[in-house]
Formats: structure tokens, C-alpha cells, sequence
């Protein structure tokens, strides 16, 4: 520690300016990375919780620095949404998800949706159907098989968002709510969005089997999607006993660790071999 160091002020201020450097220098250095294509994407399968078969896989991005090694979205998406530098980024997401689900396709693998995730600016962009119908158009993948994740956050300007997502659902896509449960809640924009699935967050998840709160909350979201002709995802399951529990109460879908990790594309790519060779 410096021998000023007791006054405040001085060191909030050069933490500030250290703060303000790395988000410079991060900046910086993920342009580099999207030119020296050092970003991946990840697939995890979502199951279906009655058969067992894989039903669509999640693209989640990996950054891979050269000296750093892998890094995980949390670390620097956020950067890239307060850079703009996510407009790009999303739009190589996009790209690469589908992309890669027509090339599987084309070589006679399952054929199911890939799930991207949207950030907040991009679904505010004003051109983003017509990107993603590009992108469509240019990877040749059918529609229907991209599927879009969106906050509830961004549904809070109902009237813009039903017009986006109308578009895009009448161009075939499907749309999903990621972390449900735990954003902004209103059930306003249930009945009134092209939404096809909930994903329950896995804070949710978790303590299904020991926390009794968990579990009705988790049945009532359920049971109420199902009403609304919803198909309902849950996130981060763990264990068989979260399974048992899940199927019991005519959960869709799961995603987690008991299913499958997050795989690189060349694991995905096996898995879904060994699926069609069996
Ligand atoms: P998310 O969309 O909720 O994605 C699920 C996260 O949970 C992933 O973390 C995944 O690796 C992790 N996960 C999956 N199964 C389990 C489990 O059983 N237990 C636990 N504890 N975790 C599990 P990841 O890949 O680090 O992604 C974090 C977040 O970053 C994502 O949360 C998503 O909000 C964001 N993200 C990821 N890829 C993209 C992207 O391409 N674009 C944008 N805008 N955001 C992305
Ligand atoms: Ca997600
Ligand atoms: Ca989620
Ligand atoms: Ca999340």
C-alpha cells in the first residue's frame, strides 16, 4: 500500500482510473480477438425430461485468449455491451450458430433448433430482423431452427417488443424467456408475446428437492406455462433427484450438468454422431 494510502479519496480515485483502463484495454483487445477469430461457441443439449433424446442445443461463448485462456461470457460481455463492440459480436454469434446447425444437418445429424442468446442492445437495434433473416438467407438454415433467448428485462417495452418479435416469429424463428423467474416479472407480457418457452432459472432449480418454496414456485410456473400453451425448460439441473422431481411434475425440458456440460463444438459434433449410429 502506498503511504497516502489512508486518504480515500485519492485511492478511489486511482482504483477508478485502473477500472477505467482495463475496460480500455479489454475493449481494445476484443476487437483484436473478433478479427483474429479467438471467439468459439459452445453447445449444451436440452433434453427432453419423458424421452431422454436431445432436443436443441444452447450456443454459449467461450473467448479464446492466447495467453489468458478460456474466457467465460460473464467476463466480458458486459464490456462488450457498453462498447457497442456486442452489435458485431452478437451478429457472429448468430452467424456461427447457424452455421454450424446446417452443417450437422447437412451431414445427416439430428436435426433440432440451436438457441442463441440476445443482449439488450442488440434486441433494441433497429435492423435486427432483417440481419437475422440475412444471416438465415446466407447459412441456408430453416428458421425454425433458430431459437432466440431473451430476458424479461426486454420485454418491458411491450408495445416494441411484440412488434420485433411478431416479425421474427412470422419468419419462423421461436423465442424463448431465459432466467425466468428472475428479472422484472409481469404476467402482462405473457399473454401478450410470441413466446414458446420459459426457461426457470436455475436459482430455482437448485433447491427444488430440499426448499419447499422452490419446489411450488416451480410447479406453478410450470403448470401455468402449460396453460398458456408453453413449453418450459429448467436450467442448471444437477442431479437425478432434481430430475425425478421435474418429470413428476411434467417439466419439458432440462439443460444442466446431469445432461450434459457446455461441449465444444468437435465433442457436440461426436455426441450427436453417436446419436445417429446407435
Ligand atoms: P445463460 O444463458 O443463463 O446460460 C446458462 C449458463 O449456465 C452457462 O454459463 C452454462 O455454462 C451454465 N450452466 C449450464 N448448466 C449448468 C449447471 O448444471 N450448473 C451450473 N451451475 N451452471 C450451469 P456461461 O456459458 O458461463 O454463460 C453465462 C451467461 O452469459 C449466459 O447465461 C448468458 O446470459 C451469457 N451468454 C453466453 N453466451 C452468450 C452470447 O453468445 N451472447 C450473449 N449476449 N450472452 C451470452
Ligand atoms: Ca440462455
Ligand atoms: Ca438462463
Ligand atoms: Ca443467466
Amino acid at each position: 500500500m502506498k503511504e497516502n494510502g489512508k486518504n480515500g479519496y485519492l485511492q478511489h480515485s486511482e482504483d477508478m482510473d485502473h477500472v477505467a483502463m482495463e475496460k480500455l484495454t479489454i475493449q481494445h483487445e476484443m476487437r483484436r480477438a473478433l478479427e483474429n477469430k479467438e471467439f468459439v461457441l459452445y453447445y449444451q443439449p436440452q433434453y427432453d425430461l419423458a424421452s431422454g433424446q436431445i432436443v436443441g442445443m444452447e450456443a454459449l461463448i467461450r473467448w479464446m485468449h492466447p495467453e489468458r485462456g478460456m474466457i467465460f461470457p460473464g467476463d466480458f460481455i458486459p464490456a462488450a455491451e457498453e462498447s457497442g463492440l456486442i452489435a458485431p459480436l452478437g451478429e457472429w454469434v448468430i452467424e456461427e450458430a447457424c452455421r454450424q446447425n446446417k452443417a450437422w444437418q447437412d451431414e445427416g445429424l439430428l436435426r433440432i433448433p440451436v438457441s442463441v442468446n440476445l443482449s439488450f442492445r442488440q434486441f433494441t437495434e433497429k435492423n435486427l430482423t432483417s440481419k437475422i433473416s440475412g444471416i438465415l438467407e446466407k447459412t441456408g438454415l430453416h428458421p425454425r431452427y433458430l431459437e432466440l433467448e431473451i430476458t424479461e428485462s426486454m420485454t418491458m417495452d411491450v408495445e416494441r417488443a411484440s412488434q420485433d418479435l411478431r416479425e421474427l416469429t412470422e419468419m419462423g424463428l421461436h423465442i424463448s424467456i431465459d432466467d425466468f423467474g428472475t428479472g422484472y416479472s409481469s404476467f402482462h407480457y405473457l399473454k401478450t408475446l410470441p413466446i414458446g418457452r420459459l426457461k426457470i432459472d436455475r436459482s430455482f432449480v437448485r433447491d427444488i428437492k430440499q426448499d419447499p418454496s422452490d419446489a411450488a414456485i416451480v410447479a406453478a410456473i410450470i403448470s401455468m406455462a402449460h396453460k398458456l400453451q408453453m413449453q418450459v425448460v429448467a436450467e442448471g439441473v444437477e442431479t437425478k433427484d432434481q430430475v425425478h422431481f421435474l418429470r413428476s411434475h411434467r417439466c419439458d425440458e432440462m439443460q444442466g450438468y446431469f445432461g450434459s456440460p457446455p461441449l465444444s463444438s468437435n465433442s457436440a459434433h461426436a455426441l450427436l454422431m453417436e446419436k445417429v449410429n446407435r
